[in-house]
């Protein structure tokens, strides 16, 4: 292309410098952004990383992209306790693990996208919890697996305890100082599905390939998937199962008892909680559970200990609180949507482990910072919304989308609310019956699938967190909530709220694409609410293959 001298000196004489400096100093204003303009055709993979001013783009720079890859292997060295070797094999071995590990920052990318000043800071530090938690994980299940010690079974082996994701983390607690309790499919599928959604795909083939149904759950299928594909790391002699969330886990159950090589353990858990005869059922199976584990280990619970972590899970709950009371009454809350509800649902459900207090300190400094100063960390709010259902994992970033594209700021969405509680430890009565019920109110459960007057729920949740948007997650293959859609929109409509569905398939894009997703937002925004977008250039693009 011939250079176009004139044109250019045109260009340098109508530069106006002193936006020029203020841009370079201060990144550019929300509208001016084009954040759109960044990605690579198809791949989502940016052509160069976005420029937030000096401050905000060091920080990017320093303290979350280099820091936490340094930290990914200081990380891998200290959960991999000398068992490095193992660590890497585990890479070669199993596909869920050599196709994510180079996306991770990828994915703390795009949930972080177009985020400036505290609210940058505050989520990446929940992203940061995610992360060392999934890492001390992942070693533990290597550390210990057979498939990559010849076959042999070392004491970490004898020492892990293998549950489903589903299972609450907090009921291994009278154990763990002597055992690692690690859910089994969380890493490989779960946390997997959201930095590199290709990976989770085949496992839903597997399962389907064997006569699964299609129109199942994904989640369901592609915990089957992991099994089925032998793609579970062999790290514990026996597993504890769970129903949770719905029923079609029953059959994911099925198929892991067949192929888990050792004793296997089902906890019940009932659909419909609220039901106070349900309540003893589960106390029952719980320690039913927690006598199985005894008899496997030969180890007696350790009730003090048991005691000791739930004063640590407790507080920890309390400072929950305090953060949902700033999300709800002020504007003042720095955690984007994305990190605050996968730190929630993961730390909630995993339980307390040894970093949280330390990620939750530096959330604490930053959010007490908010409040002192009054920085709104998200000024281009003009809608605070409620995500309510079943989220897709396969694009849990839409909501930084959704903020950067039309200003819809998610305050809180259906499964940070689940497992809200303290639990007493005065008594082991006490203690056993909160721990049903904190078991019992999980992920899923709680609202969407255990019984439709706690669905209907977001309306009083919305008025609590002052939000006046639903985005209504629209699981295409989750039965329970399909069959509410109707009574849904009949209440939107009676109480005139402004409610955007959005269909999905939990991790499987195939089913909706992400593209799909956005042009149903897009539609609404104009049509209905006669809005323009904040940042145009976001309003389509093809991010059809991206992780
Ligand atoms: S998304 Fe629906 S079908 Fe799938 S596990 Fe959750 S409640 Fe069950």
């Amino acid at each position: 292309m011939k250079f176009d001298f004139n044109a250019a000196l045109e260009k340098l004489k109508n530069t106006d410098y002193k936006k020029l400096a203020k841009d370079f100093v201060y990144g550019k204003p929300h509208g001016e952004r084009r954040l759109g303009d960044l990605y690579e055709p198809k791949t989502g993979l940016y052509k160069h990383r976005e420029w937030r001013g000096i401050k905000d783009t060091m920080y990017y720079f320093n303290n979350i992209w280099l820091y936490n890859y340094g930290m990914i292997v200081a990380d891998i060295i200290k959960y991999s306790k000398g068992d490095l070797p193992a660590v890497l094999k585990g890479l070669w071995r199993y596909r869920w693990m050599g196709q994510t590990y180079l996306t991770v920052m990828h994915w703390f990318d795009r949930g972080l996208e177009g985020m400036r000043g505290e609210g940058l800071r505050a989520s990446a530090w929940h992203y940061r919890g995610i992360a060392t938690g999934a890492i001390r994980q992942f070693c533990t299940m290597f550390r210990a697996d057979g498939n990559l010690h010849g076959g042999k079974h070392n004491d970490a082996w004898h020492h892990s305890i293998a549950m489903n994701e589903t299972v609450w983390g907090g009921l291994f607690y009278p154990w763990a100082d002597k055992y690692t309790n690690v859910a089994l499919e969380m890493i490989p599928y779960f946390l997997t599905a959201h930095c590199n959604n290709h990976v989770v795909l085949n496992y839903i083939d597997a399962a389907q390939g064997i006569g699964v149904p299609g129109d199942n759950c994904p989640m369901c299928q592609a915990e089957a998937g992991i099994f089925i594909l032998d793609d579970v790391p062999d790290y514990a002699p026996f597993m504890i199962s769970v129903n949770e969330a719905c029923d079609d886990s029953v059959a994911t159950t099925i198929i892991q008892d067949w192929l888990f090589q050792g004793p296997l353990c089902s906890l019940g858990m009932p659909m419909r909680f609220s039901d106070p005869l349900v309540k003893q059922n589960c106390m029952n199976d719980i320690e039913k559970v927690w006598k199985f584990i005894e008899e496997q280990t030969g180890t007696a619970p350790n009730w003090d200990l048991m005691k000791e972590k739930l004063a640590l899970q407790n507080a920890n709950m309390r400072w929950e609180w305090e953060k949902w009371d700033v999300a709800a009454n002020t504007n003042y809350y720095p955690i984007n949507s994305v990190a605050q509800a996968l730190y929630r649902i993961y730390t909630a459900q995993v339980g307390m482990y040894d970093i949280a207090p330390y990620i939750e300190g530096k959330v604490r400094k930053i959010m007490e910072k908010c409040v002192d100063e009054k920085i709104n960390p998200y000024p281009m709010t003009r809608h605070r919304a409620i995500a309510w259902s079943c989220a897709p994992l396969y694009y849990s970033s839409w909501c930084t989308w959704a903020y950067n594209c039309w200003g819809i700021n998610t305050i809180i969405n259906m499964d940070s609310l689940m497992m809200d509680m303290e639990i007493r430890t005065d008594t082991y009565e006490h203690m056993l019956e909160d721990c049903a019920k904190y078991h019992m109110e999980a992920p899923m459960r709680r609202m969407a699938v255990g019984g439709m007057d706690h669905f209907l729920e977001v309306f009083e949740y919305m008025e609590r967190f002052h939000c006046d948007m639903v985005v209504m997650y629209d699981q295409l293959q989750c039965k329970g909530a399909q069959s509410m859609h109707g009574i849904f929109e009949d209440e939107f409509r009676a109480r005139n709220i402004h409610a955007i569905w959005m269909p999905h398939a939990l991790p499987d894009k195939r089913v909706v694409p992400r593209a799909e997703i956005r042009r149903l937002f897009n539609d609404y925004m104009f049509t209905v609410m006669h809005e323009e977008p904040l940042d145009p250039s976001l309003l389509d693009f093809d991010d059809s293959e991206s992780w």
